[in-house]
C-alpha cells in the first residue's frame, strides 16, 4: 500500500483540526491508469485507521467493485488494506464532524492536495464517487457545473486526453446502478490498457 502524503501536516480548517484523529491520505498503485475519489474519511473508519474507505459499509461495496473489475489483488472484500491496481482518495482529507458534509470552504481547503496528487498520478480515469466529489471534478477540470449524479452516473466525459467517469457514492449504490457501471468502466479500462 503505498501513500501520497500531500496534504501532511495540514491545519487549514479549523473545525476538522479540532475533532480529527488523523490526515487521512490517498493510497493505492501509483502507476494505476485509474483514480477513484470519495467525499471524505468517516468517523468510525478512515479518521481511526488512516486509510480511506475502512470499517463501514461502503468500504465493502467499494472492494466489491475494485475485486470485479479486476483492480484489487484481493478476492475477500472484507480484507481492509488491499494491494490495488487502482488509486483511492478523497476529496477532503480530514473527517467532518458527525459526519457531516464538508463545508464549501473545506472543500476549497482541500482541493490544492487533490490537484497536486491528480498531477502526480497521472491516471487516464478518473472516477468521482457520489455527488460532492463530481461537482469537484467536474468544476475543476471541466470548468463547468456537473449534472446530478443521477445522470451523471456511468457517463464517460473526456478531458483533455482524461476520461471522467462519475458513479453514485458507494454507500448508496444499488446492485443495478454498480453493474451498470462496471458494463461501461470495465471495456474503458481495457482500452487504455491496450493503447
Ligand atoms: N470513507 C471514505 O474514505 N470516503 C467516503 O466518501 C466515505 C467513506
Amino acid at each position: 500500500m503505498q501513500m501520497i502524503p500531500v496534504a501532511e501536516g495540514c491545519t487549514r480548517c479549523s473545525a476538522l483540526l479540532a475533532s480529527r484523529h488523523c490526515i487521512v491520505h490517498g493510497y493505492g498503485s501509483p502507476e494505476a491508469s485509474v483514480v477513484l475519489i470519495g467525499e471524505a474519511p468517516g468517523y468510525k473508519g478512515g479518521d481511526l485507521t488512516g486509510v480511506p474507505f475502512t470499517r463501514d459499509r461502503s468500504g465493502v461495496r467499494l472492494r466489491q467493485l475494485l475485486i470485479e473489475l479486476e483492480l484489487s489483488a484481493e478476492t475477500d472484500p472484507h480484507v481492509e488494506r488491499p494491494q490495488l491496481r487502482c488509486f483511492v482518495t478523497n476529496v477532503v482529507r480530514c473527517n467532518p464532524p458527525s459526519n457531516r458534509t464538508p463545508s464549501r470552504a473545506e472543500i476549497a481547503n482541500c482541493q490544492p492536495y487533490l490537484w497536486q496528487e491528480l498531477a502526480l498520478l497521472k491516471s487516464r480515469i478518473v472516477v468521482p464517487m457520489g455527488n460532492v466529489a463530481t461537482q469537484v471534478l467536474f468544476l475543476g477540470l471541466k470548468s463547468q457545473p456537473a449534472p446530478p449524479i443521477r445522470l451523471a452516473h456511468a457517463q464517460i466525459f473526456s478531458e483533455n486526453g482524461m476520461s471522467i467517469v462519475p458513479m453514485r457514492h458507494p454507500a448508496r449504490i444499488s446492485n443495478a446502478d454498480l453493474q451498470r457501471f462496471v458494463a461501461v468502466l470495465r471495456p474503458l479500462l481495457q482500452t487504455v490498457a491496450s493503447s
